[in-house]
């Protein structure tokens, strides 16, 4: 590797054989994670203690990294009235959701489910937001009898049903309309939600019509308007580009005699998973101040991804090495059901070993590995092409994997959920046992009628 050189930002080395990634250059950006003499540690805790005590695969969260990001955001947007929602479908953990109603937040769910870990972590309904295209019936009325926050509304349809049920329960519904403001997020395309040929929010165009019915409406409160174009957004610009969007239609509603209450633009605010380089909360909020102080509305946003991703990984084990005449394999006992964005999104997300190498690293011992899972398909991977230096029996860090890691994990080929850690200070606690087979098909029943 000699002739090939660390890229700018001091973290990764290309080769035509695949990609390094600098472990310590790695987790000087990551907040809580760092080598002590060759070893990985989160806060004051040891990843070897925790592989030891909790076995792999293991999610483990540091409690700290959640709440400065949460202070972050505070703090940035403390000139203003705000209130900061966390996008419960990031990390739903109940220990994740208690930390940040202890801190004061928010929390923007998606449904009635959502909604119920909310209040069994102690979260405020009052300060919950209702996204989601397709709210059922059932969903509406457990909200309003727990009396949410504000429900994003998508849809006129969806309107008429939340004003019918509120009129049954004779409440009244406060709600925003998610208004799709057509802006290129420039992310992935199946995280960007704020194109019009999405399935998500009604189109700009058509929004102070759908206000002015909601007005005409018995049992409905309009109280905000939201929107959220996209996630994992690196740029400012699309930000200030649906602002601008939003902040027109707030003077539209306004000449027609519609005031509202909030604002809220959503969440999507990306993170360094390895040489990203994200705009900073601090210089996402100096950018949006200036508009947003001008209007004189509360602001709400609900970040997901940038609450947790880096304050998680997922720990892991090589099972088998398995090295081919074109690729090498590293079956670990992770995978795709466990962490499916590599295998959905094609995200690269970090791999570092528990355990540097005594001698230091010297880049000509590393092999080219795809990092695999023992799942029956093509596309069950969690890193491909990295250079590592791998044995069986290693422990693995996946860094990044506080958000969208847990929540999207399945039982495919039945296997059983992984077993999820939190960390604060050198205390470590676990948060989720880890699933037992036996639990996979407890709610199956036989068939009686077989021959
Ligand atoms: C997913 C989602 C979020 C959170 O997005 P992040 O990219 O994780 O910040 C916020 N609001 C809505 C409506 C969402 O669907």
């Amino acid at each position: 590797m000699s002739e090939t050189k660390l890229q700018a930002d001091g973290v990764t080395i290309h080769t035509e054989q695949g990609m390094y990634v600098d472990p310590a250059a790695l987790t000087n950006h990551l907040p809580e994670l760092h080598y002590n003499q060759g070893e990985l540690w989160m806060e004051q805790v040891s990843i070897h203690e925790l592989a030891e005590c909790y076995d792999t695969p293991c999610y483990v969260y540091s409690q700290q990294a959640i709440l400065d990001v949460y202070q972050a955001y505070s703090d940035s947007f403390a000139a203003i009235d705000h209130q900061i929602c966390y996008a419960v479908k990031a990390n739903s953990n109940l220990a994740v959701l208690g930390v940040l109603a202890t801190a004061g937040a928010g929390f923007d769910i998606v449904s009635r489910g959502e909604l119920m870990r909310v209040l069994a972590a102690g979260g405020q309904a009052d300060k919950v937001v209702f996204s989601g295209v397709g709210k059922t019936k059932s969903d509406i009325e457990y909200a309003l009898t727990q009396g949410i926050g504000c429900f994003n509304v998508e849809s006129i349809s969806e309107l008429t049903l939340i004003n019918e049920v509120a009129t049954q329960l004779d409440k009244r519904a406060p709600i925003s309309l998610r208004v799709n403001p057509d802006v290129d997020a420039k992310t992935h395309p199946y995280i960007s939600t704020g194109l019009k040929d999405n399935k998500f929010g009604i189109a700009h165009e058509e929004a102070v019509a759908v206000y002015e019915k909601a007005a005409a409406l018995s049992h409905i409160d309009i109280v905000g308007i939201d929107c959220h174009i996209g996630s994992q957004l690196t740029e400012v610009e699309p930000f200030i580009a649906a602002l601008d969007k939003v902040i027109e239609l707030v003077h539209s509603l306004r000449e027609k005699g519609i005031e509202l209450r909030h604002i809220d633009l959503g969440g999507g605010l990306g993170v360094r998973y390895i040489d990203e380089s994200p705009v900073s909360i601090h210089d996402f909020a100096q950018a949006l101040l200036p508009k947003l102080t001008e209007l004189g509305l509360p602001v709400f946003f609900e970040p997901g991804r940038s609450m947790v991703a880096n304050a998680g990984i997922l720990l892991t084990r090589v099972d088998v090495l398995k090295p081919t005449a074109h690729k090498n394999f590293a079956i670990v006992d992770a995978a795709m059901n466990d962490l499916i964005r590599p295998a959905l999104y094609q995200a690269e997300m970090a791999v570092i070993p528990m355990t540097l190498p005594s001698e230091g690293i010297d880049t000509d011992d590393t092999q080219p590995w795809d990092i695999v899972g023992a799942i029956c398909e093509t596309g069950d991977f969690l890193a491909k092409d990295r250079l590592l230096s791998l044995a069986t029996g290693d422990v693995l860090a996946i860094t990044g994997a506080g958000a969208y890691g847990f929540t999207m994990s399945s039982n495919y080929n039945s296997r059983p959920r992984a077993s999820e850690v939190m960390v604060a200070g050198s205390h470590h606690q676990l948060i989720r046992k880890r699933e037992t087979t036996e639990a996979l098909y407890a709610d199956e029943i036989l068939w009686q009628n077989a021959k």
